[in-house]
């Protein structure tokens, strides 16, 4: 036998018994979306790498071990994207949508990160993601914030969600926290771990992020970002946290929460659950408002975050009853042979048209009446719809109840009306 072909490491088929589940997440939140009139946009998934490299940063985990990256065939470096923000600035810039005018935009879609895969993390995952452009207030923060915590109120996860914000103020306190910070670092850094040593050359910031326990009873006794934010930051987190207090939002000013990179400014956000281990983030967000200028377009402020779906999706079946999704079927035709079937299938054709929500199956293939009868019944369907021979030749059809004891009936098969109001939810 032929070698059997797997999928990738860490990527993975999503099955039609799990669709139904993704289906309610998405339809969900694009309502929400819909509600906050933000609008769909769709980019590639794959993108030149420079663009990575320029958003994202050279020195991150992203750029620096996770992208996949290959040349195509005219040997142009090419990468699958990690993200979505570096690709919805390019396709915004390019599309003339930043000129002089707000954006609301959101997408979904995958994205790809060569991981060490582990529950809540894949080489292939799907976020959805929202960026906004051309508004630099805290109000537009807070939107965004309250937006999210619609989402959890709408799929009924709010309480194993906690919301941690922080402002990481301007490229220039940053600068100065980052020498303080080194500087407390560099004598204790016997006593850190060898992903934080290098860090402490490369992106001192990003160590206040270190899941390593050690660290972070270190850091304990380190300067706080907090303390080196400017009047207008600290402004802006004043204002943000206001419209969250009337709004009853609560939230925990987490000071070592950061964004490593530089066109990251302000407002730093993140969803967290502890219901999911290690990957408990579940949504992450700040201001950027550089990125649009390294990217080439006029300085332009913005800001968005991302959500992972699959970590979404582990939350929602840890509190959904399985049963919850499993699609209803309303009717399974079986009929006793060919002329049977042919008169069979017009009438599904109508039923389908006059029910657009009924979910109408036509038993295919063979099998004797008793042996359809019984995938009728395994199918899970509430009716069968039986064409036999005393039917086809009285223009009827009978309508058997296989969920509960109920006597079945003969309907006219050109009474779709009756047959409606029988199968009817
Ligand atoms: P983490 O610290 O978990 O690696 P991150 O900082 O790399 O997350 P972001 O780049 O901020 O993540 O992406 C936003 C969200 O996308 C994360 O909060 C998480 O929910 C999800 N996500 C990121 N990487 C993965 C992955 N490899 N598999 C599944 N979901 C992911
Ligand atoms: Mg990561």
């Amino acid at each position: 036998m032929a070698k059997r072909i797997k999928a990738i490491r860490g990527m993975h088929d999503i099955l039609p018994e799990q669709t139904g589940l993704w289906q309610h997440l998405e339809n969900t939140l694009s309502q929400v979306l819909h509600s906050y009139g933000y609008g769909e946009i769709r980019m590639p998934v794959i993108e030149v790498t420079e663009l990575f490299k320029r958003s994202v940063g050279e020195v991150t985990d992203i750029v620096e071990k996770e992208m996949y990256t290959f040349a195509d065939r005219n040997n142009e470096s090419l990468t699958l994207r990690p993200e979505g923000t570096a690709g919805c600035v390019r396709a915004a810039e390019e599309n003339g949508l930043l000129f002089n005018q707000v954006q609301r935009l959101w997408y979904r879609g995958p994205m790809f990160r060569y991981e060490r895969p582990q529950k809540g993390r894949y080489r292939q995952f799907h976020q959805l993601g929202v960026e906004t452009f051309g508004m630099a207030g805290p109000d537009i923060d807070a939107e965004l914030i309250l937006m999210s915590a619609r989402f959890w109120h709408e799929l009924g996860i709010s309480e194993h969600l906690s919301l941690q914000l922080n402002s990481i103020g301007t490229k220039e306190c940053r600068m100065r926290y980052n020498a303080a910070l080194v500087k407390f670092l560099s004598e204790r850094a016997d006593q850190l771990d060898a992903d934080s040593q290098e860090r402490l050359n490369k992106n001192p910031l990003r160590i206040l992020d270190s899941k390593n326990p050690e660290t972070q009873a270190l850091l304990n006794e380190a300067p706080v970002l907090l303390d080196f934010i400017d009047e207008t930051s600290r402004d802006h987190l004043e204002k943000l946290c206001a419209i969250l207090d009337s709004n009853g939002i609560r939230y925990e000013l987490n000071t070592r929460l950061v964004r490593g990179l530089d066109y990251y400014s302000k407002t730093v956000f993140e969803w967290v659950t502890d219901a999911l281990g290690a990957q408990g983030t579940v949504c992450a967000g700040g201001r950027y408002d550089g990125l649009v200028e390294q990217l080439g377009g006029k300085p332009t402020p913005a800001v968005g975050f991302a959500m992972g779906m699959e970590r979404l999706i582990l939350l929602l079946e840890n509190i959904s009853k399985p049963t919850d999704m499993v699609p209803v079927i309303d009717l399974y035709c079986i009929a006793f042979g060919f002329e049977e079937k042919k008169a069979q299938m017009v009438l599904a054709e109508k039923l389908r048209r006059f029910c657009p929500d009924a979910v109408v199956i036509t038993h295919c293939g063979e099998g004797s009446f008793k042996n359809q009868l019984k995938k009728a019944d395994k199918s899970g369907a509430r009716f069968a719809l039986v064409t036999g021979e005393e039917e086809l030749k009285n223009n009827t059809v009978m309508l058997k109840p296989l969920r509960e004891r109920s006597e079945q009936k003969s309907f006219s098969a050109d009474d779709l009306a009756a047959l409606a109001v029988a199968i009817s939810r």
